[in-house]
């Protein structure tokens, strides 16, 4: 089923997005965790793509794990940078076949090490490109990523707002955002989507807040500002990771809250493929 029809037919849910795993104990985490989660009957639940296409048999292995559990819409992530035309197109066949009606069409960044990286000489130069692929193969909803603090690469929150314009009209369905730790960012760019009359359904992404330390170290590249109030009361309990788990979890619950207090009835969640954690964010909500 589309994604967009279940966003229209539920008014209210949450969306898992799991990481395709590397070892055999990194697979059971996955499983446990997508059993865990089923019983909050998730709006959708995705599977990332490593950067470059460097996951991608792991990331068709971890879709098809997910197709097994028969009730859940599964979305696979994709991204086209250093990509060919022709190998997308083998690989959105091949997800037809398999009766997936969802992608989540994004750039991704270049492998590492690949400073000045020229984006303009390969098939695709942006997420803009690849949204348009698919709506020309047809059959799949489309979903991309935006970013309520404007993407690290972008001058400002306009030029941001412009590659955002481009893929919603090369044929975007929906959305999901960055991760981001105060609301007020979301809410300031609902209201620059709106401005700029996008009427696409957007949902938050929110990244479980455990371990401020290594977020710290993720968000800073990702362009999310982590409130110095809860930076600072993290960092207090850096010998004790319970206790900074705490913390984060009791943000992260409160964050959600604010969401659902103030009409934001659906929201996605990046596990880390952590049932527990999860399971303590959801149980509250
Ligand atoms: P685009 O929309 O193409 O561009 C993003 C920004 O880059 C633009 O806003 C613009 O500022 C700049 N830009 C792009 N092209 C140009 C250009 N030609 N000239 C100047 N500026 C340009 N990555 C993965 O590898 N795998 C995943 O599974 C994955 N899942 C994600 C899920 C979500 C919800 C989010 C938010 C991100 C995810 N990413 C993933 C990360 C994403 O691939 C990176 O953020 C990447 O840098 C941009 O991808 P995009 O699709 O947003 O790109």
């Amino acid at each position: 089923m589309k994604i967009t029809s279940i966003l229209k037919e539920r008014d209210k849910g949450f969306s898992f997005e799991f990481f395709p795993p590397k070892t055999d104990k990194g697979r059971l985490a996955l499983e446990t965790t997508v059993n865990a989660l089923k019983k909050y009957r998730p709006l959708y639940v995705s599977m990332t793509y490593g950067a470059g296409g460097t996951s991608r048999e792991r990331t068709q292995d971890a879709v098809s794990l997910l197709l097994k559990q028969n009730d859940l819409e599964v979305m696979p992530h994709l991204t086209c940078i250093g990509a060919q035309e022709s190998e997308i197109t083998s690989i959105l066949e091949s997800y037809k076949q398999q009766g997936i009606d969802n992608i989540m069409a994004l750039r991704g960044d270049p492998p590492q090490d690949s400073a000045g990286f020229d984006f303009s000489c390969r098939d695709f130069s942006c997420a803009r490109d690849l949204v348009a692929q698919i709506k020309e193969f047809g059959h799949f909803s489309v979903g991309v990523a935006v970013y309520p603090e404007a993407h690290i690469e972008s001058e400002s929150l306009d030029a941001d707002m412009e590659f955002t314009k481009l893929k919603i009209s090369a044929g975007a369905d929906f959305a999901v955002t960055q991760m981001f730790f105060d609301n007020s960012y979301f809410f300031s760019f609902l209201e620059r989507l709106k401005k700029q009359k996008i009427e696409i359904p957007v949902l938050p992404g929110i990244l479980p807040l455990t371990d401020v330390l290594k977020v710290k170290q993720f968000a800073s590249v990702c362009r999310a500002t982590i409130p110095e109030y809860i930076e600072e009361k993290m960092e207090k309990y850096r010998d004790n990771p319970s206790d900074m788990e705490k913390a984060g979890l009791d943000f992260t619950i409160a964050q959600c809250r604010d969401l659902i207090e103030k009409g934001i009835k659906k929201i996605h969640f990046f596990t880390l493929n952590k049932p527990q954690v999860m399971d303590k964010i959801l149980s509250a909500l």
